[in-house]
């Protein structure tokens, strides 16, 4: 049963409390392995849920454009403390909306249409927003794409400063969606001030990890840093942008009023509550506790014959190719969750398929380690991995099922917030 328990709903409106209440149970079911999910507390999910969503404020802390800031003011400004404290960052700003708008912030506030910016390729693991082609920023900008090397999968640093001295930057984007291993901020701060570029890092992914100490910070090195809340920092849907106090202005001004209205004070409330437990010593345990789990399951994937890209993990992020076993991304990722074990199919650098139908697939630890899971484990999920693939292959669906059973057996030993057993 979902909790808090949806009372109210159920009674107003039963046909969407009976998917929320299924999704919360299909939640607690899984091997949840989206490398960008995770489980928030309870006390995240009542933010969240709160009244806040009811209130408008435009502007920020003492320049509203609406009365009634009374208490908004001050859980913006917590938010905004506590952001800094954490990632020891002299300017936060946590009103953007999601991700994806706070890198467009980013380029408000550093470029114009048409200029030249470079970030890392979509198939090689970069993000929508570093400027591929479907993307507004891909569109609006002149994108130069750097990629990973061909024979190890990881960042080819000569090319960036060649493109980079080549095509003079405004923005250099490091950071992305699928890379597993841990990014070079000097190196990339080096490349952006030889050419006199704003070196912007999107820690999206690894926002928990750094605020746990479990990977290097781009603080020094980055002139400006973009995060979601929502993945290994473990808040609720939102974003940040951290920056030095000589970009405070220009950030600010590019959020609101130039890309955004409200902002969305239930969220900004929400992600105070998760930058206070972030500045847990638990936190630091759970951080170091994802590297350690998906460093155990990259081994015992290994041992199972997958191939992973760069050969490991440095992160909470592994990816398989899994050409050499002569199966698709998409069937693969189908059977996988068939048996109970949820993630997403994903290209490889230098992919032979298209990206609708690619030769990867993702995961990452974020979320069965908020679950309790631990290096121990690892070894039973890396089987299920690899007898649900070849089951997926084999159209086997009664074995699916079997793994799905053996899943959940294991997970009803391991809680989650916001579900329970009734
Ligand atoms: C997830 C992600 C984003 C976008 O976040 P949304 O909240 O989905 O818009 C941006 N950059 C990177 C690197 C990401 O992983």
């Amino acid at each position: 049963m979902h909790v808090p328990p949806l009372t109210a709903l159920t009674a107003a409106d039963p046909d969407v409390a009976r998917l929320i209440e299924a999704e919360s149970t299909r939640q607690h079911d899984k091997l949840r392995m989206i490398a960008s999910e995770n489980y928030v507390s309870n006390a995240v999910l009542e933010a969240t849920g709160s009244v806040l969503t009811n209130k408008y404020s435009e502007g920020y802390s003492g320049k509203r454009y609406y009365e009634g800031q009374q208490f908004i003011d001050p859980i913006e400004e917590l938010a905004i403390a506590r952001a800094k404290s954490l990632f020891g960052v002299d300017h936060a700003n946590v009103q953007p909306y999601s991700g994806s708008p706070a890198n467009l912030a980013v380029y408000m506030a550093f470029a114009k249409p048409g200029d030249t910016i470079l970030g890392l390729g979509l198939p090689h693991g970069g993000h929508l927003t570093h400027g591929w082609s479907v993307s507004a920023t891909g569109a609006w900008f002149n994108a130069v794409r750097y990629s990973v090397r061909r024979t190890d999968g990881m960042i080819d640093f000569d090319e960036v400063r060649d493109l980079a001295l080549a095509e003079r930057p405004k923005i250099i984007w490091c950071g992305g969606t699928a890379i597993p291993r841990t990014i070079d901020y000097p190196k990339f701060a080096e490349i952006a001030r030889e050419v006199g570029a704003v070196l912007a890092a999107d820690i999206a992914h690894i926002a928990g990890l750094i605020a746990g100490g479990a990977h290097p910070s781009p603080v020094g090195y980055a002139d400006v840093i973009t995060t979601t809340t929502h993945k290994t920092l473990r808040g609720p849907r939102g974003a940040m942008i951290l920056s030095t106090e000589e970009h405070a202005k220009a950030i600010d001004k590019a959020v609101f009023p130039g890309l955004q209205g409200g902002p969305h004070d239930h969220t900004t409330a929400a992600i105070a509550v998760a930058l206070g437990e972030a500045a847990q010593p638990s936190f630091r345990d759970y951080a170091h506790a994802v590297v350690a789990n998906a460093k155990a399951l990259a081994a015992a994937l290994v041992e199972q014959g997958f191939d992973l890209v760069t050969g490991g993990t440095d992160n909470h992020l592994i990816l398989i190719d899994l050409t050499r076993r002569d199966v698709g991304g998409k069937p693969a990722a189908r059977a996988l969750d068939r048996a109970g074990i949820e993630l997403n199919y994903n290209s490889v650098p230098y992919d032979t398929r298209k990206p609708f139908d690619p030769s990867g697939i993702r995961l990452g630890t974020a979320g069965i380690t908020t679950r309790g899971l631990t290096p121990e484990h690892m070894p039973q999920v890396a089987r299920w991995f690899a007898d649900a693939v070849d089951a997926g292959v084999k159209e086997d669906d009664a074995a699916l099922d079997r793994i799905a059973g053996e899943v959940r057996d294991l997970l009803d030993g391991f809680p989650m917030p916001g579900w329970t057993r009734v």
